[in-house]
Order: structure tokens, then C-alpha cells, then sequence
């Protein structure tokens, strides 16, 4: 039996939670660095970096998942995985959609840089 080396929840820059070094590029650097064999960006409410984390990790020779992090209203969060891109990318655009739009509170949610 093969084992495999993986992480199918890894946040970039685009959730709230990751830093803001979490580019598509650093992710997979990061991923090849540690031996991982298969990957999953999974963005609060977004695959929109799912498209450039796949290019990197073909280059690294990776497999990558398009992903998603739902997160509902009631902060049920649920891991999406996706078989394509383009699927990842559909549901990304009907998530959008739902989104409650709202205007930033700088007061809240104001970026501390160190
Ligand atoms: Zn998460």
C-alpha cells in the first residue's frame, strides 16, 4: 500500500486567518519544501486562488485539489473539495452571490503590520 504526504486544509492570504505571506506560490514552495505530495487551498468562501496554487504545483509536481472553506452564516464551517476547476470555480461564483455584503469596520478588522 503507498502512503501519501498531504494537507487538504491549507488557508492563503485570502482567508481571514492567513498571512498575508500565504501567496499560491509560497504555499507550494512551502508544501514541496515539507515533502507533501498532495495539497488543498481551502479559502474562507473562495477558490479564487485554486487556479494559480494549481499551476504552481504542477510545476513542483503536486497534487492539488481546488477547495473551499464554507462558512455559513451560523460559522458552520465545511471543507469543499472539488473535481475540476472549473466545478471549483462554479460554486465559487454561486458563493459570491450569497455573500452578505457589508462595509469594512477598519476599527475591527484593520491590518496590524509588525
Ligand atoms: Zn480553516
Amino acid at each position: 500500500m503507498k502512503t501519501l504526504e498531504y494537507d487538504l486544509h491549507i488557508h492563503s492570504c485570502l482567508s481571514p486567518c492567513g498571512d498575508d505571506d500565504m501567496t499560491p506560490g509560497n504555499i507550494v514552495g512551502m508544501a514541496a519544501l515539507k515533502g507533501l505530495e498532495v495539497i488543498a487551498v481551502t479559502d474562507h468562501n473562495s477558490c479564487k486562488n485554486c487556479p494559480a496554487v494549481l499551476h504552481f504545483a504542477e510545476e513542483f509536481g503536486i497534487l492539488a485539489i481546488p477547495g473551499m472553506e464554507l462558512c455559513t452564516s451560523e460559522e458552520v464551517h465545511a471543507v469543499c473539495l472539488f473535481p475540476t476547476l472549473s466545478k471549483a470555480m462554479e460554486f465559487d461564483a454561486y458563493v459570491e452571490k450569497k455573500l452578505i455584503p457589508f462595509p469594512n469596520n477598519v476599527e475591527i478588522w484593520e491590518p496590524v503590520y509588525i
